[in-house]
């Protein structure tokens, strides 16, 4: 890659199963190269827990399902200049959205009272409130970039993050599919 300045990245996951994440890490040595080119100003894979002002490229792993991804999805909307959707979870909702088809009263009732001998009950604090629906990241937000796959691999991921510092459009397709 030819001398660009460093890009502020942010990463976050929202329903997701941190698969996504794991996908970034699966770049191996590619990561060292990244390293050198970019700064990871928030995510849960470093401690810096503040969200800057301004962010070059926020990456969304998980759909919106409940008050606190929909919060969280909006700060990226608004300090990321270029935003991420990341897997099929962040793009068309994937296994999170399965819940859409049963509603929200008979899911919770099954997670908390059928499946439960000890104390059946509806958690009523420490757990944000769940949404009627899930959505991907852009049935809320606007999203710039989107990177479908379960996970995505890790060369696609790479690609597009080198596009980016590159200056350049990313263009996921030659490197994604839904589901792989
Ligand atoms: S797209 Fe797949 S790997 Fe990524 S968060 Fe969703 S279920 Fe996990």
């Amino acid at each position: 890659m030819s001398a660009t300045p460093r890009l502020k990245v942010a990463t976050a996951w929202l329903d997701g199963c941190s698969g996504c994440h794991m996908s970034l890490l699966d770049m191996d040595q590619r990561l060292i190269e990244l390293s050198e080119r970019i700064d990871i100003v928030y995510s849960p894979l470093v401690d810096t827990k503040v969200l800057p002002e301004r962010v070059d490229v926020g990456i969304l792993e998980g759909s919106i399902s409940n008050a606190d991804d929909l919060a969280l999805a909006r700060r990226f909307r608004e300090h990321c200049r270029v935003l991420v959707s990341l897997g099929d979870c962040a793009v068309n909702g994937n296994v999170p959205a399965m819940r859409n088809h049963f509603p929200l009263e008979q899911v919770l009732a099954r997670a908390y009272r059928e499946n439960v001998t000890l104390q059946p009950q509806l958690p009523d604090r420490g757990v944000p409130a769940l949404r009627q629906r899930v959505v991907p990241i852009h049935g809320e937000v606007a999203v710039d970039v989107f990177v479908p796959g379960c996970p995505p691999s890790a060369e696609a991921i790479w690609q597009v993050l080198a596009a980016l510092l590159e200056g350049r459009d990313p263009d996921p397709s030659a490197f994604t599919r839904f589901g792989a």
